[in-house]
């Protein structure tokens, strides 16, 4: 098994939901993590908590939309810690819309935090972790990363370009480098990602959802399996659904 304890974590989407869920338990079981989202508020609050369970936080407010900030992340988590372990992109956007609808900048605000803010981020990672010929690359993609659902088209398409990306970094990374790639495949989770949702068509014509959202616990516990993997194992994808979800 790989120990958790001093791994320098960046996570972003650290604000909320599974990002912040798997701060706390990274955190709690050793790691050094950096806090990463545009909410720098809602990001201290979560460094007071890690700090007073006895862990080490580092805020950075960033925006992974914008590739300087990403780059600006990755040089203070270097900064701070050394090194990084281990990278989880994590921030994403989810406002589901009929295609007919055609609401443009949510399409393009889905591409640029979910496509965008990811190869950013892992861009400016790539390097330090080649050089430390050690690392792991961990994406959060969603089952939209594997099939459509109504409403859902550009959000999936993003989901199946990050399930892609995965893939392409594994084969790649993990031969010549030591690099490990995971992507984590989640179903519903009980997170405030639902709540971009506008459309009006969509949420007239959106068939009922019927399973039960699982916490965003419960993808923490994922995350933390692949990262505690010994080294020479990687967990390359995990899908995780709540038992109830078709
Ligand atoms: P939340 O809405 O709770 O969290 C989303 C996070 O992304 C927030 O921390 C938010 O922070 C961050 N974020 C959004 N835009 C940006 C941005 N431009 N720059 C930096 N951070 C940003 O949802 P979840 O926890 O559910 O989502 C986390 C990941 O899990 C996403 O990639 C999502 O697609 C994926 N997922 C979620 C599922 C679910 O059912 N909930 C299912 C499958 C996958 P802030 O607003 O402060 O910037």
């Amino acid at each position: 098994m790989t120990s958790l304890q001093d791994l320098s974590v960046v996570i972003t989407g650290a604000s909320s939901g599974i990002g912040d869920a798997t701060a706390r338990l990274l955190a709690k079981e050793g790691a050094r993590v950096v806090l990463a989202a545009r909410r720098a508020d809602r990001l201290e609050a979560l460094k007071a908590d890690i700090e007073a369970s006895g862990g080490t936080a580092l805020v950075v407010e960033t925006d992974v939309t914008d590739r300087a900030q990403c780059e600006a992340l990755i040089q203070a988590a270097m900064d701070a810690y050394g090194r990084i372990d281990v990278l989880i992109n994590n921030a994403g956007v989810m406002p589901l819309s009929l295609a007919e609808s055609v609401r443009m900048e949510e399409w393009m605000q889905m591409v640029d935090v979910n496509i965008n803010g990811v190869l950013y981020c892992t861009g400016a990672a790539i390097p330090h972790m080649i050089s430390q010929e050690a690392g792991h690359i961990v994406n959060v993609s969603s089952v939209a990363g594997r099939r459509l659902f109504f409403g859902g088209s550009v959000y999936c398409a993003t989901k199946h370009a990050i399930t892609a990306f995965s893939e392409g970094l594994r084969m790649e990374l993990g031969p010549r480098h030591g690099i490990r790639v995971t992507c984590i495949e989640p179903g519903a989770v009980s997170t405030e990602l639902f709540q971009a949702i506008e459309d009006p068509a969509f949420k007239e014509a959106a068939p009922e959802f019927k399973a039960t959202p699982i916490a965003p616990e419960d993808i923490a516990e994922s995350i933390r399996y692949a990262v505690s993997a010994p080294s020479g194992a990687t967990v390359a994808e995990v899908l995780v659904m709540p038992t109830d979800q078709v």
